[in-house]
């Protein structure tokens, strides 16, 4: 599969509940292989995912940082209680919670995903995965 075919059933895949029939088929399997293979997608996916959310990227240093510190969890209210949420947003720019039974954040420089300065105000997206609007 292709990053193009890749894209094409990104919609029809990603709407739950999957028919039996989808699981099962050969398209899907080879759809979830090419994710696990290709960074590329990796990335466009997550792009989709934060576009989803309604966030607008330009304020974030990058779609990991945007992705990561927009996660939403049912579950927990804030990124302390909650292992899914790996990043939050402070005054100064993007930390870790730090879950020691306060609220300390330690601060970021880079982002852990791809090392870009978080500091930085322009949001890079890596070739290939810009056209996710498109
Ligand atoms: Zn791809
Ligand atoms: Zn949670
Ligand atoms: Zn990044």
């Amino acid at each position: 599969m292709d990053c193009l075919r890749y894209r094409e059933l990104y919609e029809p895949f990603m709407s739950l509940p999957l028919p039996r029939g989808v699981w099962e088929s050969a398209d899907y399997q080879a759809w979830q292989s090419h994710w696990l293979d290709c960074k590329t997608c990796k990335e466009w996916d997550l792009l989709k995912r934060v576009q989803a959310r309604g966030i607008d990227l330009a304020d974030y240093p990058c779609v990991h940082v945007a992705y990561h510190s927009t996660h939403v969890c049912e579950l927990h209210a804030d990124a302390w209680e909650c292992p899914d949420m790996t990043l939050v947003r402070t005054a100064g720019g993007f930390g870790i919670p730090v879950r020691d039974g306060g609220t300390s954040v330690a601060r970021i420089e880079f982002c852990p995903w791809c090392g870009i300065s978080v500091s930085g105000s322009k949001t890079a997206i890596p070739d290939g995965v810009a056209d996710a609007g498109a």
